[in-house]
């Protein structure tokens, strides 16, 4: 490193440079030969080096000579960080259950299996066992996708976003595509329908108002340049009060007169009907296609609680044609995707298996009780651990997140904690850089622990991370 000295260092930083430690004297430190035992030889003098460089720059700007010992803490500092993964686990205790951020849904355990048995060998992913020719890698998911929303055809790719991009670049690539001015969506700032639709190729043409589309309004826009009509689901947002949209039906009747492909982008994508655990506002896959949408997109890691992933579903004409379209090849999955997805998809077959196994949809059906019992459960550990520290357990609310269920809150139980010696904002900080992190928000003066989204497994560790974050000392 190139240190730039604006003055010439006085005589008396002079004297401290030189007093600084030389990397012999520091590979000769006990200490330092302890690390040489895990580490190789090369991270450790390039710690020590940075770490010499650092104590010469602080010389230079403040006059303070650093000791030996100074020196090999910074580089103990330096070596660990430099070994840290940058990407790791984190406790969610937001009670967001989709949250973007945090890397949306936890996987199954079977997802988690089949992910590690692909990723530490090899695998079929492009191979067929049976004939030992060369197979297509979405086989693997294409016909329990068509089993489980009753399409004829089913193709994966990368995310949803992928997945609009490839169904608009196939099917109305220099032509029109009709879409409500009600759901011309924006999802999470770097997705937003009219710019995905100019990336495709496609012309974006807007009918009808921001709260009434009729099915006139798709009609009278019919023309010679008009390539397929879309419906978009108004994901993260509702339109309420004097209000009409046009039902994936009536779209596709309009779709079979003209001879139009109709395109419903699902979002969230749920594989049945969620009444049954209270969630029923999300339409559902199947209900689409009966409906007769020709191509059906949807998240493989929002409400499906799988990988991320972009899934096509549809009608065999049009997933050829996006199969075959070359863009394909820049969007497609890898082992690891196919072998979660597959797994969740496999946990589907049953809607009592699916609710039990599938951790996103397992985290939004828990029952107010069961919430309430984890909450004291964890309150009591705390307690125990930090018996003059304040908390409390408290009813609140949490969202599912991830651009679905908006506006709709979960009741749920928060371990609250009002920190006796440091302010909130360096409490989270501190709970946010541990290990393992803790992501927390704060509601008036006290943080908050939302039990939905902290596995139970999770409570020894979320404690001690409490109880470490108490006793570290405030910066
Ligand atoms: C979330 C969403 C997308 C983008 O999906 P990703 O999987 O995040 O790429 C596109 N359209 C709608 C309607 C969505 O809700």
């Amino acid at each position: 490193m190139v240190v730039e000295i604006d003055m010439e260092p006085t005589q008396q930083q002079r004297e401290q440079l030189r007093q600084l430690p030389s990397m012999t004297n520091l590979l000769d430190d006990a200490t330092v030969k302890s690390w040489l035992v895990d580490n190789p030889r090369t991270l450790v003098v390039s710690a020590l080096d940075r770490a010499i460089e650092n104590a010469r720059q602080n010389v230079i700007d403040s006059g303070m000579p650093a000791d030996l010992a100074a020196i090999i803490d910074d580089a103990r500092t330096i070596l660990q960080t430099r070994a840290a993964s940058s990407i790791r686990r984190v406790i969610n205790a937001t009670g967001v259950v989709l949250h973007t951020g945090l890397g949306r849904a936890p996987l199954s355990d079977a997802a988690v299996k089949a992910v590690t048995e692909c990723a530490s060998g090899y695998c079929n992913l492009e191979f067929d066992l049976e004939s030992g020719a060369r197979g297509r890698r979405v086989n693997h998911v294409a016909s329990l996708l068509c089993e489980l929303t009753g399409a004829e055809a089913a193709t994966v790719v990368n995310n949803n976003a992928a997945a609009t991009l490839m169904i608009l670049n196939t099917v109305a690539q220099g032509k029109g595509v009709i879409v409500s001015r009600g759901e011309l969506v924006e999802i999470g700032g770097s997705y937003r329908l009219p710019d995905m639709m100019r990336a495709s190729g496609a012309q974006l043409c807007e009918v009808g108002t921001t709260n009434r589309t009729r099915i006139t309004d798709y009609e009278n826009a019919i023309d010679d340049n008009i390539a397929a009509l879309m419906r978009v689901h108004t994901s993260n947002y509702r339109v309420v009060g004097f209000t009409q949209a046009v039902e994936i039906e009536e779209l596709a009747a309009l779709g079979r007169k003209h001879k139009l492909p109709v395109i419903d982008d699902l979002g969230s994508g749920a594989l049945f009907d969620l009444t049954s655990i209270g969630m029923g506002e999300e339409p559902n896959v199947r209900a689409s296609i009966n409906a007769g949408a020709d191509l059906v997109c949807f998240s493989g890691d929002k409400i499906l609680g799988g990988p991320q992933a972009g899934i096509i579903v549809g009608s065999k004409n049009w997933i050829d044609h996006i199969e075959r379209n070359p863009l394909m090849r820049t969007y497609r999955v890898g082992k690891m995707t196919l072998a979660a997805l597959e797994a969740t998809l496999q946990n589907y077959r049953d809607e009592t298996q699916a609710i039990e196994s599938i951790p996103s949809l397992a985290i939004m059906s828990a029952p107010l009780e069961a919430l309430q019992q984890r909450a004291e459960t964890l309150h009591r550990m705390l307690i125990k651990k930090l018996p003059d520290e304040d908390f409390q357990v408290t009813k609140a609310k949490s969202a599912v997140g991830g651009g679905s269920y908006p506006g709709r809150e979960l009741e749920t139980f928060c371990v609250t904690w009002q920190p006796k010696n440091k302010t909130i904002d360096e409490t989270l900080k501190q709970l946010r850089t541990g290990t393992p992190a803790v992501v927390a928000r704060a509601q008036r003066e006290r943080i908050l622990f939302d039990i939905r989204t902290i596995s139970e497994k999770d409570h020894r560790s979320l404690a001690d991370c409490i109880t470490s974050v108490n006793n570290e000392c405030s910066m």
